[in-house]
């Protein structure tokens, strides 16, 4: 859930490894281990701005994988992608982008 909104739905036990949404994915990277290995803990980008109320992806505002102007209005519908995993996301969903940027062109 991010920002009051359901973003991706897993089982736990698939959870780590079968994750997809970027925001679930930062959140699974920011996991410390026991004894520590070295690696600086993952960070969300940006302060804390969900979208406007007025459409959008919830995540829009600090996704490091931003697709551009589809993930900026309307609402992202939550798809099934397996069994018992949902995703709120484009990347995830499969859906085309359409008149969106080239993949190399994410901000
Ligand atoms: S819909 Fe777009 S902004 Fe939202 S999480 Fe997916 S790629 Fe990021």
């Amino acid at each position: 859930m991010y920002a009051g909104t359901v973003v991706e739905q897993i089982d736990t036990a698939t959870l780590i490894s079968g994750a997809t949404h970027p925001y679930t994915k930062l959140l699974i990277r920011a996991i410390p281990s026991y004894p520590s290995d070295g690696r600086r803990l993952e960070t969300v980008p940006n302060e804390s701005r969900p979208q406007s109320m007025t459409g959008g992806c919830v995540f829009a505002a600090r996704c490091p994988e931003h697709l551009g102007e589809i993930c900026e209005v309307g609402d992202v519908p939550l798809v099934t992608t397996g069994p018992r995993h949902e995703v709120r996301c484009y990347l995830a969903s499969g859906t085309p982008v359409s008149g969106g940027p080239a993949s190399g062109d994410r901000r």
